[in-house]
Order: structure tokens, then C-alpha cells, then sequence
């Protein structure tokens, strides 16, 4: 098994089969094999992220909601904050400019996509964020930002560490 798997394991050419519980061409044995070792908030991560599998992405928003929020007392902020950060982290909001891939070619020479500061995702706005928790706007901006872009961090750190393991995974 090679590197060439990682590349597979995305959204476009690997939609989730329900009926089979197998994600395109990729049985569950060689998933097992490149997720070995992987903590449990890593797993549903890489699950979420790449095999856009629905079960994985309502673990990693109950995860962040235990673990990221839990400082917050109203449960629909505490909600709706977890549920914005998956689809922020593992969601299809990937970057038209880049396709995704966070680095544009421009004659010849690869550079860092600019509107997507090299992550190959576009973030949801504050607005769609405040909407998706029942709250104003100026609420969020005012008392949750700040917090919200911190667990945002933090979360995107855990899938870097998930996406490491996976490659060093797939390298034999
Ligand atoms: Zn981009």
C-alpha cells in the first residue's frame, strides 16, 4: 500500500456507500490499516475529513462539544459552535481557487494559494456561524470569536498530527 492512498481518500472520488460500509475503492481492512494508531478524536477526524462519513462527523462535533466548549453554558451556542467547527475543519467548504489543494501553479512555479493562505479550505463566516447558534452577530464577535478560532486552531493541529500518522501509515 502507497502514498497514492491518501490521495484517494477524499471527497470527490470517494463518496461514502452507505449500503457496503466501504468507501469507493478502499476496503475497510486497508482504512484500518491507514488509520493504525490513531487516537479517537484523530480516527473520527480523518473519517470525517475524508471519507465524509455523516456517523464520524456527529462523533467529532459530540468530542468538541465535551471538550472544546465545554466552558459554555448555553446548549444551543455549545451546539452550534461544535457543529460550525467540523464543517469548518472536515466540511466541502474547500477553496474554489485551489481546488482544495492550498498551492496554485502560476508559471510554472507552485506558490501558496492567497485566498486560502495555503489551508485549501475557506472558513465560515462569523455571520453563518452566529446564525447556525441562534445568536447576534455582534454577540459572537463580542464574546465567542475569539474562542471559537482558538478551538478552530487547536482542532486543525489534532487533524495535522491524524494526517502524519496516516502518511507514516501508508509509507510501507
Ligand atoms: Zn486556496
Amino acid at each position: 500500500m502507497g502514498l497514492e492512498i491518501l490521495g484517494r481518500l477524499n471527497a470527490k472520488t470517494q463518496p461514502y456507500q452507505v449500503a457496503s460500509s466501504t468507501f469507493g475503492s478502499l476496503s475497510m481492512s486497508d482504512i484500518a490499516a491507514a488509520t493504525k494508531g490513531l487516537g479517537s478524536v484523530e480516527y473520527e477526524y480523518i473519517r470525517a475529513r475524508y471519507l465524509k462519513d455523516q456517523a464520524a462527523m456527529i462523533r467529532l462535533r459530540n468530542a468538541i462539544f465535551d471538550n472544546l466548549f465545554k466552558d459554555i453554558k448555553k446548549p444551543a451556542y455549545r451546539i452550534g459552535l461544535s457543529l460550525s467547527l467540523v464543517v469548518d475543519c472536515c466540511g466541502d467548504n474547500i477553496c474554489q481557487d485551489c481546488d482544495g489543494r492550498g498551492e496554485v501553479t502560476k508559471d510554472n512555479v507552485k506558490a501558496e494559494c492567497s485566498t486560502c493562505s495555503g489551508t485549501g479550505r475557506v472558513y465560515i463566516s462569523g455571520r453563518k456561524i452566529a446564525a447556525t447558534c441562534g445568536m447576534d452577530h455582534a454577540n459572537f464577535l463580542r464574546r465567542y470569536q475569539k474562542k471559537y478560532n482558538n478551538a478552530r486552531i487547536r482542532l486543525e493541529s489534532i487533524g495535522r498530527k491524524a494526517e502524519r500518522m496516516v502518511l507514516d501509515n501508508l509509507k510501507d
